[in-house]
C-alpha cells in the first residue's frame, strides 16, 4: 500500500500546504481521499492525471474536502481527454443527494456520457476492493463526518480520520493502525469543537495503539507551533507533521 498527502492543508488559503487529499495505490489503482480546492493539479504534480483517478471516496461534504468532485466530472468532458473508465465514488450519507444538487448547477457540463459513473453510500460499512478492505465510521464533526480504515491484503493497516473531534469511534477505527493520518486543525490553545489538535490527536494514537502517527488538514497557524512536542506528551510511537506529497509505503513483512 502507497498513500501519498497530496493536500495537508484546509480550507483556509496557504502557501505551504493544499487543501484536504490524499491518495491511496490500492493494488493497481489510483484512490483519492477527498479532493479539496486545486487537488487535480496538486495530483498532477506527483504524476497523476485526472482521467488515471479510479476511485474516489469523501469523508464528509465540506468544501475543503469534496470541492473538486465537480471538477473531476467537468475535467472528465474535456476532449481530448475524455475519460472511457469507470469513476467509481464512494462517501458518506447524503453524497447522491449532492451530486443531484451538482448536477442540477451545471447541467450538462458534468453529465458523464462516455464512461460509467458508480456512487455509493457508504457510512458505517464494509466494502472490498482489489483484496483491500474498506470500513468507514461515523466520527465527531459538525455537519456529519466519516473516517475510513483501509487493510491491506497482507494485514497492514492505514487510518484516515478526515475531520473530527476527540471520540471512541475515532480510537475504534484507528485499533492498532500502522499509519493514522489524523486531521489536526489547530493547536492545543486553539481548540475547536469538531477538530482535533496535536494532543488528542495523540491521545487517540495511543489508546488505538498506532504505530505511527501522521498529522494532515493543518490551518495555517499550526506552522508557527511544534506540533511534534504536543504530540509526545500523549503518544511515544513515531509521529510525523504531514507536509504535501509525503509518501508512506506500507510494506508486508516477508516472514522466512
Ligand atoms: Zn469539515
Ligand atoms: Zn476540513
Amino acid at each position: 500500500m502507497e498513500i501519498t498527502l497530496i493536500g495537508t492543508g484546509t480550507g483556509t488559503p496557504s502557501i505551504r500546504r493544499n487543501p484536504a487529499c490524499v491518495l491511496f495505490r490500492l493494488g493497481d489503482k489510483n484512490a483519492v481521499f477527498d479532493s479539496g480546492p486545486g487537488t487535480l493539479r496538486s495530483l498532477l504534480s506527483t504524476g497523476v492525471e485526472h482521467k488515471n483517478i479510479d476511485l474516489l471516496f469523501y469523508t464528509h461534504l465540506h468544501l475543503d474536502h469534496i470541492s473538486d468532485f465537480s471538477v473531476i466530472l467537468f475535467a472528465a468532458k474535456i476532449p481530448p481527454e475524455i475519460r472511457k473508465n469507470p469513476l467509481y465514488v464512494y462517501g458518506p450519507t447524503g453524497l447522491k443527494d449532492y451530486h443531484k444538487k451538482i448536477k442540477a448547477l451545471y447541467g450538462d457540463t458534468l453529465s458523464a456520457d462516455s464512461y460509467k459513473l458508480i456512487l455509493e453510500e457508504i457510512e458505517n460499512k464494509e466494502l472490498g476492493i482489489e483484496g483491500f478492505t474498506i470500513l468507514t465510521k461515523t466520527l465527531e464533526h459538525h455537519g456529519g463526518g466519516m473516517g475510513y480504515r483501509i487493510t491491506a491484503p497482507g494485514g497492514k493497516i492505514a487510518v484516515y480520520t478526515g475531520d473530527t473531534d476527540y471520540c471512541e469511534a475515532a480510537v475504534e477505527l484507528s485499533r492498532d493502525a500502522d499509519i493514522l493520518i489524523a486531521e489536526c486543525s489547530f493547536p492545543e490553545e486553539m481548540k475547536m469543537k469538531g477538530h482535533l489538535t496535536p494532543e488528542s490527536a495523540a491521545r487517540i494514537a495511543n489508546e488505538a495503539g498506532v504505530k505511527k502517527l501522521v498529522l494532515t488538514h493543518m490551518y495555517p497557524i499550526c506552522d508557527n507551533y511544534d506540533l511534534v512536542s504536543a504530540c509526545e506528551k500523549a503518544f511515544k510511537g513515531e509521529i510525523i507533521v504531514g507536509e504535501d506529497r509525503m509518501k508512506f509505503e506500507l510494506k508486508q513483512e516477508v516472514l522466512l
